[in-house]
């Protein structure tokens, strides 16, 4: 399903950059190929990461233009992730040790982290955290105040 709303400006930006300067295989410096982009959601905010990519450029080295990616991006995220593992882990740590059902991660947290990766009905892409089926999403969303209202009365 294609986004609904634009995608959130980020409001932290770093740069990661390889940790290994020279080339295994001959040993000359690795040299800067291009640069990356990619922003992640965490749970500390929406980050924009600046990618340095390394390459070797002796042409008769066997690593010749082989792409070297910053260690530390897997901190943040999957490859082709929008959400950073924090974010994955705190809907795991809900879903699995809490036993939280998709309403009661509703009104623990924001809309867009309660989404469901953990949803039974699957409404959810695990990738996008957004509906797929948005008329079902609403409908259970109108369930969950209903029975919030009802707690309260
Ligand atoms: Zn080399």
């Amino acid at each position: 399903m294609a986004r609904l709303a634009p995608r959130p400006v980020a409001t932290h930006e770093t740069t990661l950059t390889p940790l290994q300067e020279s080339c295994e295989a001959c040993g000359q410096p690795l040299w800067v190929a291009y640069h990356s982009h990619r922003d992640v959601m965490t749970l500390s905010g929406q980050w924009h990461l600046t990618l340095v990519i390394h390459q070797c450029v002796q042409p008769d080295c066997p690593n010749y233009h082989r792409r070297h990616r910053p260690e530390a991006e897997g901190h943040w995220a999957l490859p082709h992730g929008e959400f950073g593992l924090d974010v994955l882990a705190l809907i795991g740590q809900w879903r699995f040790r809490e036993h939280r059902s998709v309403p009661e991660m509703h009104q623990g947290g924001s809309v867009r982290v309660t989404a469901a990766v953990v949803s039974r009905q699957q409404l959810f892409s695990a990738e996008e955290l957004q509906p797929r089926d948005y008329l079902q999403w609403r409908n259970l969303q109108a369930q969950s105040q209903q029975r919030e209202e009802c707690r309260r009365q």
